[in-house]
Parts: C-alpha cells; sequence; structure tokens
C-alpha cells in the first residue's frame, strides 16, 4: 500500500521530528485505537489514557521550561495530527489541555504563575480546561458576559459557559470574564470552588469520547492571583487562539491520512464485479484526489509550522490553514467513508467515528466562516466580522 508521504516529507523533518511523530503514531495503533470505539459508543472519556499521554511526554507542546517538551511547532502539529489520526476525542483531549489551557499560562501567567502551574500540567498531573465560549457567544465570544468583580483579595465570578472540553474533569478550568471596567481578564477556578457546577453535555454526534461541559458559575471567589497577571483585554485570548490554531489544521489532517488509508486498505480486498473495487476507474479517481489535498495540506502545515517556529506566523496565515484544511479533510473523511460503502457506518471499521468527528473540528476554535473572515481581513484591510459598517478599517 502506497504511503500517504507521497512528497517524502520526511526529509524535510529533523530527526526530533521523526521521532516524536512515530513514538505518537505507535501510542496511537498500540494503545488508542484498540480501545476507542468502545469509548466513544458509551461516550465515555477514555481515562485510562491520561497516564499513559503522561508518559508520551508532549504536554505543553512548545512551551520551553517548567518540565514541558519545548518542541518545535513542527513536532507539535505532528503530534496533533497523529493522535487525531488515532482518534479525533482523544487530539481534542490534549489539544485543550496541553494549547488552549496550558499555552494561556505560559503565554499570559506571570512567572510566580507558571512556575505554580505548568509543571503539574507538563505531568498531566493536574488536567486543564479552556472557558471561553458561553451560550450566546460562541463566534462572537469577543461579547462574552461573564463577570469578575473584585473583592478585596478575591474575584467573585458570575456567568455561563457552554462547551467547555475537559470542564468537568479538569483540575484548573481558565475562565475567561469581564471585569468591572469591561476589561477581559483569564481566571484560574480550581476543581472543588464553592459556586461551580459543571454538566457533561450529552446527545453529541461527533467527538464523544471527550466530554465538553456546560459550566454555572454562582459567585464563584477565586484568589486575586489566580487572574492571569498579562491578560488585560480580549486582544491577549485571541494571541494565544491564534497561536495555537495552526495544531487544528495538522488535526484535520491527521484525520484525513486516517480515513485516506482506511479507504484504501478497504478498496484493495473488498471485491465486487469479481475484482477488488480498488481496481475501478471512479475509486481510483477518488483516492488520487484524496491524495492530493492530504499532500497539500502536509505542505502547507509543514510550512506554517516552520514560520510559527520563526515567529512569523500572522493569525490569518493560521486561519488559512484551519479553513482550508477543515473544509479537505472533511470532504476527504466523507469520501472515505463512501468508498467502504455500508461498512463506512460501522463504527468497528473506525472511519464512521472520523467522519461523525470531522464536523466539530469545522466547527471549533474558528468555524469555517470565521476563518475566512479574518482571512479576508488581512487580505482586503477591511474586516467584515461583525458585518457593522464601523468595524471596517
Ligand atoms: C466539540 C466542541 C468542542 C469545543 N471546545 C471548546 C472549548 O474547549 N472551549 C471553548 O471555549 N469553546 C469550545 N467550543 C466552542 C467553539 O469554539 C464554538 O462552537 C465555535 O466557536 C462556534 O460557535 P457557536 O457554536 O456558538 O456557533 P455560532 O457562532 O452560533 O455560529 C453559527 C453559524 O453562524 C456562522 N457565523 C457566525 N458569525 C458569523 C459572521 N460574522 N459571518 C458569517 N457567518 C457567521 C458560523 O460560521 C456558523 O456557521 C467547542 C465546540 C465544539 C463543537
Amino acid at each position: 500500500m502506497a504511503s500517504p508521504d507521497f512528497y517524502a516529507l520526511d526529509e524535510l523533518l529533523e530527526p526530533a521530528e521523526i521521532e516524536i511523530r512515530d513514538r505518537v503514531r505507535a501510542f496511537g495503533e498500540r494503545e488508542v485505537t484498540p480501545i476507542v470505539n468502545d469509548y466513544w459508543e458509551r461516550a465515555e472519556f477514555p481515562r485510562v489514557l491520561v497516564p499513559k499521554l503522561a508518559g508520551l511526554g508532549i504536554a505543553g507542546g512548545t512551551i520551553e521550561g517548567y518540565g514541558c517538551p519545548g518542541m518545535s511547532a513542527v513536532s507539535a502539529g505532528l503530534v496533533a495530527a497523529e493522535l487525531a489520526r488515532a482518534d479525533g476525542s482523544v487530539g481534542t483531549f490534549n489539544g485543550v489541555h496541553s494549547f488552549l489551557a496550558m499555552q494561556s499560562i505560559a503565554m499570559l501567567g506571570s512567572e510566580e504563575q507558571r512556575q505554580r502551574w505548568l509543571p503539574a500540567m507538563a505531568r498531566m498531573e493536574l488536567i486543564g480546561a479552556f472557558g471561553l465560549t458561553e451560550p450566546r457567544h460562541g463566534s462572537d465570544a469577543v461579547g462574552l458576559e461573564t463577570s469578575a468583580r473584585r473583592d478585596g483579595d478575591v474575584f467573585v465570578l458570575d456567568g455561563q459557559k457552554k462547551w467547555i472540553g475537559n470542564g468537568s474533569i479538569a483540575d484548573l478550568v481558565l475562565i475567561w470574564a469581564r471585569d468591572e471596567d469591561g476589561n477581559v481578564g483569564g481566571y484560574v477556578v480550581e476543581q472543588g470552588t464553592p459556586g461551580f457546577e459543571a454538566t457533561v453535555m450529552t446527545g453529541k454526534t461527533a467527538l464523544r469520547a471527550v466530554w465538553q461541559a456546560e459550566i454555572t458559575l454562582t459567585g464563584v471567589r477565586v484568589p486575586a492571583e489566580n487572574r492571569l497577571a498579562e491578560c488585560s483585554s480580549f486582544k491577549d485570548v485571541s494571541k494565544v487562539l491564534d497561536r495555537t490554531r495552526y495544531t487544528v489544521a495538522w488535526r484535520a489532517l491527521g484525520l484525513a491520512t486516517a480515513s485516506y488509508e482506511l479507504a484504501l486498505a478497504h478498496a484493495l480486498q473488498r471485491e465486487q464485479f469479481g475484482q477488488p473495487i480498488a481496481g475501478y476507474q471512479l475509486v481510483q479517481d477518488k483516492l488520487a484526489r484524496m491524495l492530493a489535498e492530504i499532500t497539500s495540506m502536509q505542505l502547507m502545515c509543514w510550512r506554517l509550522s516552520r514560520l510559527a517556529d520563526a515567529d512569523r506566523m500572522t493569525p490569518a496565515m493560521a486561519s488559512l490553514a484551519k479553513m482550508n484544511h477543515a473544509a479537505k479533510a472533511r470532504a476527504i473523511v466523507a469520501d472515505a467513508r463512501d468508498i467502504l460503502g455500508g461498512d463506512g457506518i460501522l463504527l468497528e471499521h473506525h472511519i464512521a467515528r472520523h467522519h461523525a468527528d470531522m464536523e466539530a473540528v469545522f466547527t471549533f476554535e474558528g468555524t469555517d466562516s470565521v476563518q475566512a473572515l479574518i482571512v479576508g481581513r488581512e487580505i482586503t484591510g477591511l474586516s467584515a466580522i461583525s458585518g457593522r459598517r464601523d468595524d471596517r478599517r
């Protein structure tokens, strides 16, 4: 079977990048794929994997120091792709913990805050969550309504959050809230704080093996030293999202690659009309087009991560990849599911899970349209995001 590395991308990777990619790939094949369908079907989070993920030494991704691996952005992307290739839910768990939560602390915390939380998060002894989205504010998270009121040496948080990955199991839930001056800040809420209630969202048709929570905050008292020291406005939250978004493009690539490999393997062994379906021109056309998209996605991911490593990645560069890759991967996963015929909707063949999970990747961390608007703003100099004329520059 031909490798999905059609243009020998391996030759562009550093030995350390290949080593971590192979380590995570082996982990996915050995530990994740064999067990995950069952968890997905029961909508259970495979907690059993957390200590094993900790043992991989990947938590914290590109963060340097504090017990984090300090890997290149290419390595971090390869890790994200390989985890997603094994399972989108497990990839999402790590994405929330290692990137959204830990990067927020690394980028916006004080030195004392980084020392306090990051080492235990790197060991996955403390799990993180990132609480931005609210029931009334998704794409326009900038309008968040959760409030933070100063009361002596604590902040009092009130409000609601929705879709918060790891929100019900995390030891540290980062809540983004607006203070009395209207400024958005990040508040680290520790598990067990009175007034904090997280309910696992049920009835999901995607990423069923990772939990998102609806969170209610009622007079939650957070010590003042838990407010991220270097966050003074929503722009700082955006910086974290802009800096971590490239990993979502890699995750889309991981799901697309897994789906292509499953479709190719199935097409080679499934016989109809007396020969393998891989021998039919229409099936080959689909496989060839999938591989073309995967190859272009690989090259874009690699280049984007190299730019990130050189501190040259703009928000729109990351958005372009998220937009492009999520849309392309969504089409690839759908074609792969088709190639498996009826088997394509049976969990045991894995493609059904990737097909469902891809829908969530298409939407989260900024929808397809929102990414297009971020790119559009950078290429035209005109913001169309709010749709209001006065927003344009
Ligand atoms: C599985 C999953 C996990 C998630 N994990 C987290 C998490 O850990 N933490 C967190 O804070 N959030 C999380 N989210 C929330 C996620 O980021 C939001 O779902 C996403 O930003 C979209 O918001 P929304 O669902 O409210 O959709 P909406 O914003 O209501 O969008 C609905 C539709 O309107 C379109 N739209 C919106 N605004 C515009 C516009 N200006 N122009 C054109 N079209 C527009 C969108 O593109 C979309 O098609 C998660 C979501 C999912 C599904």
